[in-house]
């Protein structure tokens, strides 16, 4: 059940898209409008540029099931939470974009029950190609989750780094979690590693460290886990971001998925070093640098 975006009434709208049901709400009556199939509680919202070009979904598709970053990325989370949340019932992902995480998760995961949300509906448009009718998907703001107390575990993936308010954000998942669910984060850390790369992306910030895990623990959060990720990959992202750099004090624009174009013996060499990592990080080590961070924590 999800909470109503008008009368804002806790649970009042049942899931609609079965038997031609609609997502409607028993207290006031309000439709959620509906697109493409997707229910969308942030309507207004929905092709504007906040935080993200949704033009950038076409070409992310095709690198999100070769690249060594998106595929090492998802076998880390997948991970992880297996370590950490043993058999959740409910997992919501938010930003899940084209839905390749969920994909992953689907796979190791298939007995749990799957959420994706967006801002961008276009995004979704893949995602339910991939993942199939199986998988709920919403089209939602962030910063007001039309759910309480509703699921296991939350994951947001280099996503809160580009909304403006990401305590805000935080707290939204803490209340849509139950009591003693888990959230799992990752966003880009290290702010001298700031790049044209960042801009291109819309990133609002890159984190300091500790600050993602002080901003968890401000909203409610106790830390089970926190951990870089993308570590032995970190001198190669600082040339490659170096470059970028370089490019455009001469006044040449940056791609912002270069680092995803490369040769196919590349791609294979760097994905056996991250699998390494992914490896060590399953064994317990934990990185104290690298291109990303990754926090793990629980609602009490
Ligand atoms: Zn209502």
């Amino acid at each position: 059940m999800w909470n109503c975006p008008k009368c804002q009434e806790e649970g009042s709208i049942a899931e609609g898209g079965l038997l031609g049901t609609e997502w409607s709400c028993v207290s006031c009556g309000h439709a959620v409008p509906v697109q493409d199939g997707i229910p969308c509680f942030a309507p207004e919202l929905i092709d504007t540029m906040t935080g993200f070009d949704p033009k950038l979904f076409d070409t992310l598709v095709k690198f999100e099931t070769t690249s060594f970053w998106f595929v090492m990325r998802a076998r880390l989370l997948t991970t992880l939470l297996d370590q950490y949340f043993p058999s959740p019932r409910d997992f919501l992902e938010i930003g899940c974009g084209t839905g390749s995480v969920l994909r992953a998760l689907q796979q190791r995961f298939p007995q749990m029950r799957l959420t994706g949300s967006e801002l961008h509906p276009h995004g979704l448009a893949y995602a339910r190609g991939r993942l199939g009718d199986q998988v709920t998907l919403l089209q939602m703001d962030a910063r007001d989750i039309p759910a309480t107390g509703k699921f296991d575990v939350i994951g947001a993936f280099d996503v809160i780094e580009h909304i403006p308010e990401d305590v805000a954000v935080l707290r939204e998942i803490h209340s849509a979690l139950r009591p003693g669910g888990g959230v799992m984060i990752a966003v880009p850390q290290h702010p001298a590693l700031w790049s044209p790369a960042d801009d291109a992306a819309f990133h609002q910030r890159r984190y300091e460290r500790g600050e993602l895990e002080r901003k968890l623990e401000e909203v409610g959060f106790t830390i089970l886990h926190t951990t870089s990720f993308n570590s032995l990959l970190l001198p190669l992202m600082i040339l490659s971001r170096q470059k970028m750099l370089w490019n455009q004090r001469r006044g040449t624009k940056s791609d912002p998925l270069s680092e995803f174009k490369m040769p196919d013996w590349l791609n294979r060499a760097l994905m056996m070093i991250l699998g390494v990592e992914v490896q060590l990080t399953r064994a317990g080590v934990k990185w104290p640098v690298g291109g990303s961070r990754i926090v793990l924590a629980q609602r009490e």
